[in-house]
């Protein structure tokens, strides 16, 4: 059982000394029982209440991190059952199954898809990153994981029943941490023992929830920590129930057999590759920490990627773009001065905008935490004396020394008291409402 904030502040120093960042002992102990801070944050936890504090202090799901470098996966650590309560963690892996059963140029392909599909969203990296490679045959199965290794750098999912057949195919990569799949009651103990001598995370499979539990158990008793479950669904029906149930088993009752990522193959569900795409949609939905589709069509995996962005995006933090002045289309001392704030989407909208009318131009991104125009400009963070002394400290004076800023349409009503906080020298012209019309708007400027 989890312990209470109160129990876990028995435990610590009681100096207040605020090093962890909080400004009590208490404030840190409640936080970290909501599982909203790390133990390590704390410098003088004593090793007999870090062994208390340890497993109390591990999030209800624990955390698994398959592959290495930037294709490393991280899943799990996830705290709540809606992502309202405080945000989801880690996005789940995306990747494709790769057997023995298709030809050279197939893999080839599915491989060359898994190191180039790659593509930027209000600032985030979204690609597929996991190669599962599944092969009857031992020396098949090495050589396949050898190559997607050697060709994509993917992190990898081994599949095979036979623990001896995992362990050599695993071992050259070993330091890559690719996940053993799947330890079943009647292999547990061969392919926990492999998991344990390379020091690799295994997933457990089975055809109940009870089952399963039972394995989780057990993978608990032998002190595993970083274990996936496949709770081997075969139903949309099942997907949603078997998913749901052990989130909540492992976030609301602490249920630590049960407190694992999951794994889901839609590739195995169906031979409808829409409707494979739609089961694939319902395990980033609800929870799944690696969905395994049969082929990267990138019409198919960019939404899916898309959908995980959104799920996963931290609610409480608007996503946002560092204070500055960035430059659009190799702009010089007479481009356009473009003014708005560093709301993500805002900041991807009109920089997409003025790229495309292709006039060279300086965008200054002012940080109002991360919120857009019209809520900043309501909370009194975009207005005319925030703006001006921005502007004049940006540097943009000696970038573009005509010194004519563009505000955004939807703040007209500021360019008046921002020409005078900014004074001699200094020109506010208003721009558009609607990014769509900035080409034109740019072009006619450029014209004048
Ligand atoms: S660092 Fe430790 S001792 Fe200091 S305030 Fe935080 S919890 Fe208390």
């Amino acid at each position: 059982m989890a312990l209470s904030g109160l129990q876990i502040f028995k435990l610590l120093a009681k100096t207040n000394c605020k090093e962890c960042g909080f400004p009590t002992c208490m404030a840190f102990a409640m936080q970290l029982a909501a599982g909203k801070a790390e133990l390590d944050q704390c410098p003088y936890v004593t090793d007999e209440a870090k062994a208390a504090l340890g497993e109390a202090a591990a999030p209800p799901v624990r955390k698994v991190t398959v592959g290495a470098g930037d294709m490393a996966v991280t899943v799990g650590e996830e705290t709540v059952l809606y992502r309202h309560e405080k945000r989801f963690e880690h996005m789940p892996g995306l990747g494709v199954l790769i057997t023995d059963e298709m030809d050279d140029a197939t893999v080839d392909g599915l491989l060359d898809q898994l190191k180039q599909i790659e593509f930027n969203y209000v600032g985030v990296n979204l690609r597929p990153r996991v190669a599962a490679i599944k092969a009857a045959d031992a020396g098949k199965l090495a050589a396949l994981v050898a190559k997607a290794d050697e060709k994509a750098g993917a992190a990898i999912i081994i599949m095979n029943d036979d623990a001896a057949a995992l362990k050599s195919a695993a071992e050259p990569i070993k330091d890559k941490k690719p996940l053993l799949y799947a330890a079943t009651e009647a292999n547990f103990d061969a392919v926990a023992a492999v998991a344990k001598e390379l020091n690799v995370p295994f997933a457990i499979k089975a055809d109940t929830l009870e089952a399963l539990a039972e394995l989780g158990q057990k993978a608990l008793d032998g002190d595993f920590k970083e274990v996936v479950l496949d709770p081997a669904s075969s139903s949309l029906g099942d997907v949603l129930l078997d998913q749901t149930l052990i989130r909540r088993a492992a976030v609301k009752k602490t249920f630590r057999a049960l407190g694992f990522p999951t794994i889901g193959f839609p590739s195995n569900m169906t031979d409808d590759k829409m409707l494979e795409a739609v089961y694939a949609s319902v395990f980033v939905a609800k929870y799944a920490g690696f969905v395994i589709l049969s082929d990267l069509d990138p019409a198919r995996v960019l939404p899916l990627l898309y959908l995980s962005q959104n799920i996963y995006t931290d609610p409480q933090r608007p996503m946002q773009m560092d204070q500055g002045v960035y430059p659009i289309n190799d702009p010089g001392p007479d481009s356009p001065i473009l003014v708005t704030t560093n709301f993500s989407l805002t900041y991807f909208t009109v920089s997409s905008e003025v790229e495309a009318s292709k006039v060279p131009a300086w965008l200054c991104i002012m940080d109002v935490e991360g919120q857009s125009v019209l809520t900043a400009w309501a909370a009194g963070k975009f207005v005319a004396d925030a703006i001006a002394p921005f502007l004049k400290k940006s540097g943009i004076e000696e970038k573009a020394p005509h010194k004519k800023i563009i505000i955004p349409g939807y703040v007209a009503q500021i360019s008046g008291e921002l020409d005078e906080e900014l004074g001699e020298g200094w020109e506010v012209q208003v721009g558009v409402r609607e990014a769509a019309d900035i080409p034109k708007f740019l072009r006619q400027w450029s014209a004048n």
